[in-house]
């Protein structure tokens, strides 16, 4: 049968008694502690060393945000608190977890469209910083600032004119639900300064799952030129500029990783050259999938071996519901399959050929096409690597009652 590829595994992974070791213990030891599977684990090591590699290649002046979606579990964000600069959160959902880590609202700031009254409410009574979507969200912010007697922290999200090539996902350039088109973002930010917000500047998020340096430098640098001639024609500096991320990580075959030191360097060069317009301004990157997405294994457990015209499957207790990006059903085109193992037999050779799928009734359900592992039956334990972010939370778990899977940061 002709195989399909699998998509690279990450770095910093081991074998042990034969089993893949994820924080010095074996899959098997590590299911024993949950209690059950499936099981999302998360390794603290491979959090921390990420997060050495980043401030040995940046800039000091560029700090680094946490993208709370990519993995809000309480664990994570904890151990998270101390090695990033701070985090955006996307919802008041995200605030209330950062709030229950104990952490200050002052390293906080808050995109996305669609925010409620409520939730604005509550951020602007934290201190939170409100990325601002639109000229009815400053309004209603505005308002509710009055209401409550507390001058809201804004920035604008700029819809800006270019985007980050080759993303996985576009989020600037064109029409956008996201921020306010580049050319109106003048005329916001003085009605804000003049109706007494506290001004904290700019966001340009031009997309993500970038793994070209050369894409990501270009754009690093548009949002540098395009923050200057802003604060311009605002006539106020900025005192932060967000300049977005996108930095990916490889998912699948062919995927090279993102050259990190290239990145680096070109920054230190933008921060030595920097316009003079934003020699005062704070700098940050907000990064999701880069911190967390290799930090983060998903263990499943083969419930049936079977045989259908010729075509051995592997039936696991896990699925789509956990796992969405790896079944091919989460902004991709065409499906490809993530890095798979047999994390029970991590140490054998490749010899059988099997399609891995969830336990949902539904063709959809696929974790692993076509895919060469080694032989494995009834018990043993499947990892799909990657799946520290957009895993657990960006699954749809309720989906056919199996419930969520337990989760492990070690
Ligand atoms: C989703 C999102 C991120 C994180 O994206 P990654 O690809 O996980 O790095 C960062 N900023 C904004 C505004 C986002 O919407």
């Amino acid at each position: 049968m002709k195989t399909k590829p699998t998509g690279p595994i990450p770095g910093g992974y081991e074998v042990m008694d034969g089993e893949l070791a994820i924080g010095g213990r074996t899959a098997s030891d590590l299911v024993k502690s949950a209690g059950r599977t499936p099981l999302f684990v998360y390794s603290r090591a491979h959090l921390d060393r990420r997060c050495e590699e980043l401030r040995a290649a940046l800039p000091e002046r560029i700090g680094i945000n946490y993208a709370v979606k990519a993995n809000p579990h309480a664990d994570v964000i904890s151990h998270m608190a101390p090695l990033v600069d701070g985090f955006d959160i996307a919802s008041s959902g995200e605030l209330a977890m950062l709030e229950r880590a104990g952490i200050d609202a002052a390293r906080v700031s808050f995109a996305g469209p669609g925010k409620r009254d409520d939730e604005l409410e509550a951020a602007i009574a934290a201190g939170v910083t409100l990325n601002c979507e639109s000229e009815g969200e400053a309004q209603r912010s505005l308002a509710i600032g009055q209401r409550i007697g507390k001058a809201p922290r804004m920035a604008i999200r700029v819809n800006p004119d270019f985007e980050l090539k080759g993303s996985g996902m576009k989020m600037g350039g064109g029409a956008k639900p996201f921020g306010v088109d580049a050319d109106r973002v003048p005329d916001l930010a003085r009605t804000l300064i003049a109706q007494g917000a506290e001004w904290r500047g700019l966001h340009i998020f031009t997309g993500s799952q970038a793994l070209s340096a050369d894409a990501i430098i270009e754009a690093q640098g548009n949002v540098l030129n395009l923050a200057a001639k802003l604060s311009v024609e605002i006539g106020a500096s900025l005192p932060k500029l967000n300049m977005g991320g996108g930095f990916g990580i490889p998912y699948f075959p062919n995927d090279v990783a993102l050259d990190l030191t290239a990145v680096g360097k070109a920054l230190h060069a933008y921060v030595a050259n920097c316009p003079a317009e934003l020699s005062d301004t704070e700098l940050c990157l907000e990064l999701g999938r880069y911190l967390v997405g290799e930090a983060g294994v998903y263990l499943c457990r083969v419930i049936d071996k079977k045989v259908s015209h010729g075509t051995t499957y592997l039936v696991t207790d896990g699925g789509l519901h956990h796992q969405l990006a790896a079944s091919g059903n989460f902004g991709t085109v065409v499906r490809r399959n993530y890095p798979v193992a047999i994390a029970s037999r991590y140490a054998a050779e490749a010899d059988e050929v099997v399609n891995v799928v969830g336990c949902l009734c539904t063709p959809l359900d696929r974790l692993a096409d076509a895919a060469l592992l080694p032989k494995a039956d009834v018990g043993d334990l499947v990892a799909v690597f990657c799946a520290g972010a957009y895993g657990a939370s960006a699954s749809p778990a309720a989906f056919l009652g199996h419930g969520p899977a337990a989760e492990l940061l070690v």
